[in-house]
């Protein structure tokens, strides 16, 4: 018989340390800022999709594009992004691998010009989710499981009451994470309430 008396302390073990998540791969992008004051609540995931080049994965260039070590002229198509500054809190690739590159007390610059809930400038008082992928292809069940983990995760550190995708919260302008990701399915999987999610992501759900 095992004694099963360390359990209770891994279950109530915190998956944070302050705003760094515990099982994510660190790097820390010098795109960020501090989150305006007085702070708003971080109330709101925004989901992305990202590949470079485009459609190729595990290529480690969008780590590089977060920590603006990408060398501009290795791609043709770099041209097009050459000199932004961007980062996301978090990005997951095809196998699951979660990376973290800024903190998520703090603003990272991820959403743009964008509006949701009522509430313009998201990159203010949202969290980023890069997922490894291409605009209308599926997502690996690997990424959702490391996604709804981490979405859990978040939740139980800020009052998140909204999910939504970059093609949400600027529409017409974005079309990332794409027809390809199920909405339902992660709305299934994390069991929260269907109005977290934006109107019609979720068409097949109870
Ligand atoms: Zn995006």
């Amino acid at each position: 018989m095992t004694t099963s008396d360390d359990a209770p302390a891994r279950a109530a073990a915190s998956p944070w340390a302050g705003g760094w998540h515990g099982s994510a791969t660190r790097r820390t992008s010098p795109n960020q800022a501090m989150r305006p004051v007085p702070p708003a609540s971080v109330d709101l995931i925004v989901l992305h999709s990202i590949s470079l080049p485009s459609g190729e994965f595990g290529t480690g260039a969008v780590q590089q594009l977060f920590m603006n070590t990408l060398d501009w002229d290795a791609h043709p198509s770099y041209q097009s992004i050459r000199g932004q500054r961007v980062s996301a809190h978090f990005f997951i690739q095809r196998s699951g691998a979660l990376w973290q590159f800024v903190d998520c007390d703090l603003r990272a610059w991820h959403a743009g010009r964008s509006s949701y809930r009522g509430r313009g400038e998201c990159n203010d008082d949202s969290i980023g989710i890069e997922l490894e992928g291409l605009e209308g292809l599926y997502f690996e069940p690997a990424q959702y499981r490391t996604l709804v983990t981490l979405c859990r995760d978040i939740a139980l550190r800020y009052p998140i009451e909204h999910v939504a995708g970059h093609e949400h919260v600027a529409p017409g302008r974005k079309q990332d994470p794409g027809a390809g990701f199920d909405w339902a399915q992660l709305q299934h999987a994390l069991d929260w309430p269907r109005c977290r999610f934006p109107p019609d992501a979720c068409s097949a759900v109870r």
